[in-house]
Protein backbone atom coordinates (compact mmCIF):
# COMPACT_ATOMS: atom_id res chain seq x y z
CA UNK A 1 0.00 0.00 0.00
CA UNK A 2 0.84 3.61 -0.97
CA UNK A 3 2.45 5.54 2.19
CA UNK A 4 0.69 8.63 3.32
CA UNK A 5 3.22 11.14 5.02
CA UNK A 6 3.23 14.88 5.93
CA UNK A 7 5.41 16.96 4.47
CA UNK A 8 5.87 21.19 3.95
CA UNK A 9 5.32 22.45 0.20
CA UNK A 10 4.02 25.09 -1.36
CA UNK A 11 0.97 25.69 -3.57
CA UNK A 12 2.25 28.05 -5.79
CA UNK A 13 4.86 30.40 -6.33
CA UNK A 14 3.70 33.56 -4.26
CA UNK A 15 2.42 31.50 -1.61
CA UNK A 16 4.50 30.27 1.80
CA UNK A 17 4.93 27.17 2.62
CA UNK A 18 2.74 25.23 4.52
CA UNK A 19 1.90 21.49 5.91
CA UNK A 20 0.89 19.27 3.58
CA UNK A 21 -0.05 15.62 2.97
CA UNK A 22 1.74 13.09 0.15
CA UNK A 23 2.21 9.96 -1.10
CA UNK A 24 4.29 7.48 -1.44
CA UNK A 25 5.01 4.92 -3.02
CA UNK A 26 5.23 1.26 -2.13
CA UNK A 27 9.11 0.04 -2.98
CA UNK A 28 9.12 -1.49 -5.87
CA UNK A 29 12.15 -4.50 -6.21
CA UNK A 30 14.88 -1.75 -6.51
CA UNK A 31 13.72 0.54 -4.47
CA UNK A 32 14.93 2.03 -0.53
CA UNK A 33 12.32 3.49 2.01
CA UNK A 34 13.90 5.99 3.99
CA UNK A 35 12.49 7.40 7.27
CA UNK A 36 14.08 10.84 6.76
CA UNK A 37 15.48 12.87 9.81
CA UNK A 38 16.89 15.60 8.66
CA UNK A 39 16.87 17.92 5.27
CA UNK A 40 19.12 20.80 4.40
CA UNK A 41 17.48 23.46 3.11
CA UNK A 42 19.67 24.74 -0.17
CA UNK A 43 19.20 28.43 -1.72
CA UNK A 44 18.09 25.98 -4.85
CA UNK A 45 14.96 25.26 -3.05
CA UNK A 46 14.18 28.74 -2.35
CA UNK A 47 14.86 29.62 -6.43
CA UNK A 48 12.32 26.73 -7.50
CA UNK A 49 9.44 27.31 -4.76
CA UNK A 50 9.32 30.89 -5.56
CA UNK A 51 9.11 30.08 -9.11
CA UNK A 52 12.27 31.61 -9.87
CA UNK A 53 13.53 29.47 -12.37
CA UNK A 54 11.57 28.02 -15.17
CA UNK A 55 9.01 25.13 -14.57
CA UNK A 56 8.20 24.87 -11.09
CA UNK A 57 5.75 22.49 -11.21
CA UNK A 58 2.82 22.99 -7.62
CA UNK A 59 2.37 21.31 -5.05
CA UNK A 60 6.21 21.95 -4.78
CA UNK A 61 7.96 19.85 -1.56
CA UNK A 62 11.15 21.23 -1.89
CA UNK A 63 14.58 19.28 0.03
CA UNK A 64 17.58 17.57 -1.68
CA UNK A 65 19.72 17.07 1.62
CA UNK A 66 18.87 14.07 2.45
CA UNK A 67 19.61 11.80 5.75
CA UNK A 68 17.64 9.37 7.70
CA UNK A 69 17.30 4.99 8.15
CA UNK A 70 16.31 2.70 5.90
CA UNK A 71 12.90 1.50 6.78
CA UNK A 72 12.07 -0.56 4.11
CA UNK A 73 13.74 -2.29 0.87
CA UNK A 74 12.50 -4.22 -2.45
CA UNK A 75 13.17 -7.59 -3.43
CA UNK A 76 16.31 -7.02 -5.06
CA UNK A 77 18.22 -4.94 -3.35
CA UNK A 78 21.06 -6.29 -1.79
CA UNK A 79 23.52 -3.29 -0.62
CA UNK A 80 20.95 -1.85 1.50
CA UNK A 81 18.80 -3.31 4.69
CA UNK A 82 16.43 -1.94 7.06
CA UNK A 83 18.28 0.48 9.81
CA UNK A 84 21.01 1.55 7.36
CA UNK A 85 22.20 5.35 7.80
CA UNK A 86 21.79 6.37 4.36
CA UNK A 87 21.27 9.90 2.01
CA UNK A 88 19.67 11.10 -1.05
CA UNK A 89 20.89 14.18 -2.89
CA UNK A 90 19.66 16.02 -5.68
CA UNK A 91 19.10 12.82 -7.99
CA UNK A 92 16.41 9.86 -8.27
CA UNK A 93 16.63 8.42 -11.00
CA UNK A 94 18.38 8.95 -14.62
CA UNK A 95 18.03 6.89 -17.88
CA UNK A 96 21.29 4.57 -16.38
CA UNK A 97 22.75 3.92 -19.95
CA UNK A 98 23.40 6.96 -21.89
CA UNK A 99 27.07 8.01 -22.03
CA UNK A 100 26.97 10.18 -18.36
CA UNK A 101 24.78 7.41 -16.93
CA UNK A 102 28.09 4.95 -17.79
CA UNK A 103 30.11 7.20 -16.56
CA UNK A 104 28.47 7.78 -13.00
CA UNK A 105 27.96 11.05 -14.21
CA UNK A 106 24.24 10.52 -13.66
CA UNK A 107 24.20 14.35 -13.15
CA UNK A 108 24.56 15.24 -16.57
CA UNK A 109 22.19 12.62 -18.04
CA UNK A 110 20.03 14.26 -20.55
CA UNK A 111 16.68 12.03 -18.56
CA UNK A 112 18.17 13.05 -14.78
CA UNK A 113 15.34 13.23 -12.36
CA UNK A 114 15.65 15.76 -9.54
CA UNK A 115 14.52 14.95 -6.17
CA UNK A 116 12.01 17.45 -5.95
CA UNK A 117 10.20 18.74 -9.70
CA UNK A 118 11.06 15.79 -11.92
CA UNK A 119 8.60 14.12 -13.85
CA UNK A 120 7.96 10.64 -12.19
CA UNK A 121 4.92 7.91 -12.65
CA UNK A 122 3.86 8.63 -9.01
CA UNK A 123 1.30 11.11 -8.29
CA UNK A 124 1.41 13.90 -8.51
CA UNK A 125 3.27 13.47 -11.36
CA UNK A 126 6.62 15.00 -10.46
CA UNK A 127 8.79 14.13 -7.45
CA UNK A 128 8.55 15.60 -3.92
CA UNK A 129 11.55 16.64 -2.05
CA UNK A 130 12.99 15.86 1.86
CA UNK A 131 11.15 18.41 3.47
CA UNK A 132 8.98 15.20 4.37
CA UNK A 133 9.03 12.01 6.82
CA UNK A 134 10.03 9.44 3.86
CA UNK A 135 11.34 9.07 0.93
CA UNK A 136 11.57 6.05 -1.85
CA UNK A 137 13.94 6.30 -4.32
CA UNK A 138 15.89 3.67 -6.52
CA UNK A 139 19.14 1.62 -4.81
CA UNK A 140 21.49 3.36 -7.48
CA UNK A 141 20.73 6.75 -6.00
CA UNK A 142 20.92 5.90 -2.72
CA UNK A 143 24.04 6.93 -0.59
CA UNK A 144 25.97 5.58 2.57
CA UNK A 145 26.70 7.71 5.23
CA UNK A 146 29.64 6.73 7.63
CA UNK A 147 29.95 9.60 9.98
CA UNK A 148 28.73 8.56 13.20
CA UNK A 149 25.06 9.14 13.79
CA UNK A 150 25.46 11.79 16.41
CA UNK A 151 26.45 14.07 13.60
CA UNK A 152 23.57 12.96 10.99
CA UNK A 153 22.15 16.39 10.62
CA UNK A 154 25.21 18.06 9.96
CA UNK A 155 25.70 15.67 7.34
CA UNK A 156 22.93 16.82 5.31
CA UNK A 157 24.02 19.65 3.84
CA UNK A 158 27.14 17.21 2.17
CA UNK A 159 24.49 15.57 -0.13
CA UNK A 160 24.21 18.75 -1.96
CA UNK A 161 26.18 22.08 -1.02
CA UNK A 162 29.19 19.20 -0.03
CA UNK A 163 29.24 17.40 -3.60
CA UNK A 164 28.46 20.76 -5.23
CA UNK A 165 31.45 21.93 -4.16
CA UNK A 166 33.44 19.07 -4.05
CA UNK A 167 32.84 17.74 -7.45
CA UNK A 168 34.52 21.07 -9.24
CA UNK A 169 37.64 21.09 -6.57
CA UNK A 170 38.42 17.64 -7.92
CA UNK A 171 37.97 18.05 -11.21
CA UNK A 172 39.85 21.24 -11.76
CA UNK A 173 42.61 19.81 -9.09
CA UNK A 174 42.60 21.54 -6.14
CA UNK A 175 45.24 20.29 -3.87
CA UNK A 176 48.63 21.28 -2.66
CA UNK A 177 50.09 24.43 -4.58
CA UNK A 178 47.29 25.29 -6.07
CA UNK A 179 45.67 28.70 -4.83
CA UNK A 180 41.74 28.52 -4.38
CA UNK A 181 39.16 31.03 -4.34
CA UNK A 182 35.90 30.32 -3.01
CA UNK A 183 33.23 33.05 -3.65
CA UNK A 184 30.42 33.41 -1.36
CA UNK A 185 30.16 32.29 2.24
CA UNK A 186 27.11 30.44 2.37
CA UNK A 187 25.97 27.09 2.34
CA UNK A 188 27.99 26.12 -0.68
CA UNK A 189 30.81 28.04 -0.10
CA UNK A 190 31.64 27.59 3.65
CA UNK A 191 31.85 23.73 2.23
CA UNK A 192 33.84 25.05 -0.70
CA UNK A 193 36.43 26.43 2.09
CA UNK A 194 36.33 23.51 4.09
CA UNK A 195 36.76 20.67 1.18
CA UNK A 196 39.85 22.78 -0.71
CA UNK A 197 41.49 23.05 2.71
CA UNK A 198 41.30 19.80 3.17
CA UNK A 199 42.23 18.98 -0.12
CA UNK A 200 46.05 20.84 0.65
CA UNK A 201 45.26 23.78 -1.32
CA UNK A 202 45.68 27.32 -0.04
CA UNK A 203 42.31 28.84 0.17
CA UNK A 204 41.16 32.60 0.00
CA UNK A 205 37.45 32.73 0.83
CA UNK A 206 35.55 35.81 -1.02
CA UNK A 207 32.68 37.61 1.14
CA UNK A 208 30.57 40.46 0.50
CA UNK A 209 30.02 40.51 4.39
CA UNK A 210 32.51 41.97 6.68
CA UNK A 211 30.65 39.91 9.46
CA UNK A 212 31.94 36.85 8.08
CA UNK A 213 35.69 37.67 7.84
CA UNK A 214 36.89 35.91 10.85
CA UNK A 215 34.69 32.90 10.62
CA UNK A 216 36.36 32.00 6.87
CA UNK A 217 39.34 31.67 8.94
CA UNK A 218 37.57 29.23 10.91
CA UNK A 219 36.30 27.38 8.70
CA UNK A 220 39.55 26.71 6.90
CA UNK A 221 40.23 29.86 4.90
CA UNK A 222 44.15 30.90 4.73
CA UNK A 223 43.31 34.06 3.48
CA UNK A 224 39.63 36.38 4.03
CA UNK A 225 38.78 38.94 1.24
CA UNK A 226 35.70 42.03 1.38
CA UNK A 227 35.11 41.72 -2.36
CA UNK A 228 33.54 45.34 -1.89
CA UNK A 229 36.65 46.48 -1.49
CA UNK A 230 38.83 47.15 -4.56
CA UNK A 231 42.42 47.61 -2.66
CA UNK A 232 41.82 44.03 -1.17
CA UNK A 233 40.99 42.41 -4.49
CA UNK A 234 43.71 44.59 -6.28
CA UNK A 235 46.28 42.24 -4.26
CA UNK A 236 45.20 39.15 -5.45
CA UNK A 237 45.42 39.70 -9.10
CA UNK A 238 46.40 37.49 -11.89
CA UNK A 239 47.01 34.92 -8.73
CA UNK A 240 44.60 31.89 -8.66
CA UNK A 241 44.29 28.82 -10.61
CA UNK A 242 40.66 28.22 -9.56
CA UNK A 243 38.01 30.40 -8.27
CA UNK A 244 34.66 28.28 -7.38
CA UNK A 245 31.82 31.25 -7.74
CA UNK A 246 28.82 30.26 -5.36
CA UNK A 247 26.85 33.65 -5.58
CA UNK A 248 22.84 32.84 -5.82
CA UNK A 249 22.81 36.93 -7.52
CA UNK A 250 24.16 38.63 -10.85
CA UNK A 251 27.28 40.36 -10.46
CA UNK A 252 30.04 41.37 -11.67
CA UNK A 253 32.06 38.54 -12.68
CA UNK A 254 35.06 40.23 -14.42
CA UNK A 255 35.83 41.67 -10.55
CA UNK A 256 36.75 38.03 -10.36
CA UNK A 257 38.40 36.70 -13.76
CA UNK A 258 40.91 39.52 -12.85
CA UNK A 259 42.22 37.80 -10.71
CA UNK A 260 42.83 34.26 -12.27
CA UNK A 261 46.54 33.61 -13.31
CA UNK A 262 47.47 32.37 -16.73
CA UNK A 263 45.58 29.22 -17.72
CA UNK A 264 43.34 30.06 -14.34
CA UNK A 265 39.37 28.73 -14.29
CA UNK A 266 36.52 30.29 -12.40
CA UNK A 267 33.86 27.78 -12.64
CA UNK A 268 30.18 29.05 -11.28
CA UNK A 269 28.48 26.85 -9.28
CA UNK A 270 25.74 29.22 -8.36
CA UNK A 271 22.12 29.63 -10.16
CA UNK A 272 21.13 33.11 -10.23
CA UNK A 273 17.29 33.37 -11.51
CA UNK A 274 18.69 36.08 -13.97
CA UNK A 275 22.00 36.44 -15.87
CA UNK A 276 25.07 37.78 -14.65
CA UNK A 277 26.58 41.06 -16.96
CA UNK A 278 28.24 39.59 -19.76
CA UNK A 279 32.31 38.96 -18.98
CA UNK A 280 34.26 41.44 -20.83
CA UNK A 281 35.86 39.56 -23.95
CA UNK A 282 39.44 40.75 -22.55
CA UNK A 283 38.87 39.17 -19.18
CA UNK A 284 39.03 36.18 -20.76
CA UNK A 285 41.48 35.98 -23.59
CA UNK A 286 43.96 37.74 -21.60
CA UNK A 287 46.18 35.36 -19.54
CA UNK A 288 44.17 32.13 -21.75
CA UNK A 289 41.33 32.18 -18.91
CA UNK A 290 38.76 29.86 -18.99
CA UNK A 291 35.11 30.17 -17.53
CA UNK A 292 33.38 27.06 -16.93
CA UNK A 293 30.42 25.83 -14.74
CA UNK A 294 29.69 22.56 -13.07
CA UNK A 295 26.28 20.86 -11.82
CA UNK A 296 26.55 18.91 -8.55
CA UNK A 297 28.22 15.65 -9.41
CA UNK A 298 27.49 12.19 -9.89
CA UNK A 299 26.41 8.91 -7.63
CA UNK A 300 30.22 7.56 -7.46
CA UNK A 301 31.78 10.49 -6.90
CA UNK A 302 28.99 11.99 -3.81
CA UNK A 303 29.85 8.84 -2.05
CA UNK A 304 33.28 9.81 -2.45
CA UNK A 305 32.78 12.99 -1.05
CA UNK A 306 30.88 11.39 1.47
CA UNK A 307 33.74 9.27 2.78
CA UNK A 308 35.93 11.79 1.82
CA UNK A 309 34.03 14.04 4.63
CA UNK A 310 33.86 11.22 7.20
CA UNK A 311 37.42 10.26 7.06
CA UNK A 312 38.37 14.09 7.45
CA UNK A 313 35.98 14.72 9.98
CA UNK A 314 34.06 17.28 7.41
CA UNK A 315 30.46 18.21 8.16
CA UNK A 316 28.23 20.78 7.57
CA UNK A 317 27.69 23.95 10.29
CA UNK A 318 24.08 24.10 10.63
CA UNK A 319 21.46 25.52 12.22
CA UNK A 320 19.06 23.09 13.24
CA UNK A 321 14.83 24.41 12.78
CA UNK A 322 11.57 22.75 12.96
CA UNK A 323 9.77 22.25 9.54
CA UNK A 324 7.27 24.95 10.75
CA UNK A 325 10.15 27.75 10.69
CA UNK A 326 10.99 27.13 7.02
CA UNK A 327 9.51 30.75 5.81
CA UNK A 328 11.60 32.54 8.54
CA UNK A 329 14.41 30.62 7.08
CA UNK A 330 13.75 31.77 3.55
CA UNK A 331 13.80 35.20 4.45
CA UNK A 332 17.24 35.01 6.74
CA UNK A 333 18.59 33.24 3.76
CA UNK A 334 18.10 35.84 1.33
CA UNK A 335 19.51 38.60 3.82
CA UNK A 336 22.66 35.78 4.24
CA UNK A 337 21.89 35.32 7.95
CA UNK A 338 22.67 31.87 8.23
CA UNK A 339 25.64 29.83 9.54
CA UNK A 340 25.78 28.13 7.39
CA UNK A 341 23.12 26.00 6.68
CA UNK A 342 19.50 25.60 7.78
CA UNK A 343 18.31 21.81 8.62
CA UNK A 344 14.61 20.59 9.03
CA UNK A 345 14.42 18.38 12.05
CA UNK A 346 12.03 15.90 10.56
CA UNK A 347 10.45 14.72 13.49
CA UNK A 348 9.11 17.81 13.93
CA UNK A 349 6.61 17.54 11.39
CA UNK A 350 4.76 14.79 13.11
CA UNK A 351 3.95 17.30 16.11
P1 LIG B 1 23.29 30.67 0.26
O1 LIG B 1 23.51 29.79 1.43
O2 LIG B 1 22.16 31.62 0.26
O3 LIG B 1 24.67 31.42 -0.02
C1 LIG B 1 24.86 32.31 -1.09
C2 LIG B 1 25.95 33.31 -0.72
O4 LIG B 1 26.19 34.16 -1.83
C3 LIG B 1 25.56 34.23 0.40
O5 LIG B 1 25.80 33.67 1.68
C4 LIG B 1 26.44 35.42 0.15
O6 LIG B 1 27.74 35.20 0.71
C5 LIG B 1 26.64 35.44 -1.34
N1 LIG B 1 25.88 36.57 -1.92
C6 LIG B 1 26.42 37.73 -2.24
N2 LIG B 1 25.53 38.57 -2.72
C7 LIG B 1 24.36 37.91 -2.71
C8 LIG B 1 23.06 38.29 -3.06
N3 LIG B 1 22.75 39.49 -3.56
N4 LIG B 1 22.07 37.37 -2.89
C9 LIG B 1 22.35 36.15 -2.39
N5 LIG B 1 23.60 35.76 -2.05
C10 LIG B 1 24.59 36.64 -2.20
O7 LIG B 1 23.07 29.79 -1.05
P2 LIG B 1 23.62 28.32 -1.40
O8 LIG B 1 22.64 27.32 -0.93
O9 LIG B 1 25.04 28.24 -1.04
O10 LIG B 1 23.45 28.34 -2.99
C11 LIG B 1 24.20 29.26 -3.77
C12 LIG B 1 23.76 29.20 -5.22
O11 LIG B 1 24.17 27.94 -5.77
C13 LIG B 1 22.26 29.26 -5.46
O12 LIG B 1 22.02 30.03 -6.63
C14 LIG B 1 21.87 27.82 -5.69
O13 LIG B 1 20.69 27.68 -6.46
C15 LIG B 1 23.07 27.34 -6.45
N6 LIG B 1 23.28 25.89 -6.44
C16 LIG B 1 23.82 25.36 -7.56
C17 LIG B 1 24.12 24.01 -7.60
C18 LIG B 1 24.79 23.43 -8.79
O14 LIG B 1 24.69 22.22 -9.00
N7 LIG B 1 25.50 24.21 -9.58
C19 LIG B 1 23.81 23.20 -6.52
C20 LIG B 1 23.27 23.78 -5.38
C21 LIG B 1 23.01 25.14 -5.35
P3 LIG B 1 28.58 36.40 1.38
O15 LIG B 1 27.73 36.93 2.50
O16 LIG B 1 29.80 35.71 1.84
O17 LIG B 1 28.86 37.40 0.31
ZN1 LIG C 1 20.99 22.15 -3.50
Amino acid sequence: MNTNVKAYGAHAGDRPLEPMNIIRRVPGAHDVRIDIAYCGVCHSDIHQVRAEWAGTRFPCVPGHEIVGRVSAVGAQVSAFKAGDLVGVGCIVDSCKHCDDCAAGLENYCDHMVGTYNGPTPDAPGHTLGGYSQQIVAHERYVLRVRHPEAQLAAVAPLLCAGITTYSPLRYWNAGPGKKVGVVGIGGLGHMGIKLAHAMGAHVVAFTTSESKREDARTLGADEAVVSRNPAEMAAHAKSFDLILNTVAAPHNLDAFLALLKRDGTMTLVGAPSSPHPSPEVFSLIMKRRSLAGSMIGGIPETQEMLDFCAGHGIVADIELIRADAINDAYERMLKGDVKYRFVIDCASLAA
